[in-house]
């Protein structure tokens, strides 16, 4: 049974079908003045039931019935959403008003290039713009997702190594990586390989050397990693793979904390993916859609996805004949409006506000690890990012764990950080307050943090029991898991099964 904290009526709703009576209604049509319908239309069209089930409600009960659990949201117009890895910024409302422009929204997949001129624009001006972000001049937009975009670079590497005469078994991911990583390796018919980082979270160098030979076609590093590191030996990381004749790709998810500052280009990366929904501000999470476009060197552009956007006569023109080409990896152009959320939000921004995002991210991640550094113990030595990750030592000794600070968080009004991930930092609580934050939303969840360190000490029984101001009380995340209720049934029917 679930418990609930509160006797509020907003917090109690139940499903509309609790709200049905017999007989209500929520709309009156005028009386018919044509022939009724089944003169019309054949018998065996019209359906022969009642339409038993479907709730009868009034049109308040709907409006009061979808208002009320709309308030049962976090989202990042409420508060701070300091999800670690998920870099859950402030999506401007500027960029959802251009993505509805009648000639964005309303275009169609199918239409001619000549019909499609400023569409086509649109992505090649956002292709540009990534691949001067990245460093990388070939940017393929069609990955749907991050996790898309790592599978995709890595048929691009495949069909590169395989045109060079072997595509090679091996694709090497030190352990503090994503853990789409291995994934995507392993979907691309990769043999994964996991290279230990050393005490400072960087790549073991004595470890790397010792691992890459002609079996290895790839490198995968998360840089930023997974624990909020720079990956300062990138360059000397990049000729190792390069001196054996592999590839480096680039998780980019991170590229929140590089933006502006530095390019993987530049670093010696060969390719890399772009989480748009992330680092360029478009609204994500629960599934919903994302763009994940990948950026390449210049030897790996004849592999990228078919078709391309060119230009021929100063005309935007769809180009399929790539002989090299891996094909699609997604129908028409990619998520095209959250493409087009990516371009408003860099264009709006510029180059020097693009830069000052980034700096901002690193700072106050850093301002967030400064003041909370007495209360929780750093889980990562070494210079944050855009990120800090904490593990919850000192308080287990007052039988107080991460879970139970993640979960009193939520009654100060904060979505919870990310927890036990990395996997490499036990205990982890991953915070990434993001550029979005003032100081001052920043000073609150500091003091909720501290207030929250200190109750543990105190009166550990209240955070090992929180929430305690949410609609419901902790759930039983074993039984949901375990003995799943995935639909609702009527009392009636909800005895008899
Ligand atoms: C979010 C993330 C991914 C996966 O991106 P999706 O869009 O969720 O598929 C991969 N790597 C890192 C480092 C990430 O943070």
């Amino acid at each position: 049974m679930i418990k609930k904290s509160s006797n509020h009526i907003n917090q109690n709703e139940g499903t509309i079908f609790e709200r049905s009576r017999p007989g209500k209604v929520g709309y009156h049509l005028p009386a018919l003045d044509v022939p009724a319908e089944d003169s019309l239309i054949a018998a065996r069209l019209l359906r022969d039931d009642d339409l038993a089930g479907l709730p009868e409600v009034s049109e308040v009960d709907v409006i009061r019935h979808f208002t009320r659990i709309s308030t049962w949201n976090y989202a990042v117009d409420l508060g701070m959403y300091p999800l670690g890895s998920c870099t859950m910024k402030y999506n401007p409302k500027i960029n959802e008003r251009v993505s509805r422009f009648d000639g964005f929204a309303a275009s169609h997949p199918y239409l001619p290039d000549e019909q499609a001129q400023g569409n086509l624009e649109l992505l090649k001006r956002l292709e540009d713009a990534l691949a001067e972000i990245t460093g990388l001049p070939g940017v393929s937009l069609q990955p749907a997702a991050g996790a898309q975009g790592e599978m995709t670079g890595l048929m691009v590497i495949r069909a590169c190594l395989e045109a060079r005469g072997n595509a090679r078994k091996v694709v090497l991911i030190p352990d503090s990586a994503h853990g789409t990583n291995p994934a995507s390796a392993a979907v691309c018919g990769y043999q994964v390989k996991t290279i230990k980082s050393t005490a400072e979270g960087a790549v073991d160098l004595e470890a790397l050397r010792a691992m890459v030979n002609e079996d290895v076609a790839a490198l995968m590093l998360t840089n930023p990693s997974t624990l909020g590191l720079f990956e300062e030996n990138i360059e000397e990381v990049c000729k190792i793979l390069h001196d054996a004749g592999g590839l480096v790709y680039m998780d980019g998810a991170n590229m929140n904390a590089l933006v502006g500052v530095t390019r993987p280009g530049d670093m010696g990366v060969d390719v890399i993916h772009l989480n748009l929904h992330k680092t360029f501000s478009t609204p994500h999470g629960g599934g919903g859609p994302g763009a994940g476009p990948i950026a390449v060197t210049a030897e790996l552009q004849p592999f990228l996805p078919v078709p391309r956007v060119v230009v021929e006569d100063g005309k935007y023109k769809l180009d399929f004949n790539r002989p090299q080409t891996i094909g699609r990896v997604r129908a028409f152009h990619g998520n095209y409006s959250v493409l087009v959320r990516a371009l408003c939000y860099i264009l709006t921004l510029g180059a020097e506000g693009l830069r000052e995002a980034t700096e901002t991210a690193v700072l106050n991640a850093n301002y967030i690890a400064h003041h909370l550094k007495d209360d929780y113990e750093l889980g990562v030595q070494g210079k944050a990012m855009h990120e800090v990750i904490f593990n919850d030592k000192r308080q287990q000794k007052f039988g107080v764990h991460t879970l139970d600070i993640a979960k009193r968080l939520i009654d100060y009004g904060f979505h919870p950080m990310t927890i036990y991930f990395p996997l490499v930092v036990p205990g982890a609580m991953m915070i990434e307050p993001t550029e979005s934050e003032g100081r001052d939303e920043l000073d609150v969840f500091i003091d909720a943090m501290k207030s929250i360190a200190r109750e543990a000490e105190e009166n550990p029984e209240l955070v090992k029991t929180a929430p305690h101001n949410t609609r419901i009380g902790r759930l039983d995340e074993a039984a949901a898991a375990r003995k799943p209720v995935l639909r609702w049934k009527p009392a009636s029917k909800a005895a008899s099964a």
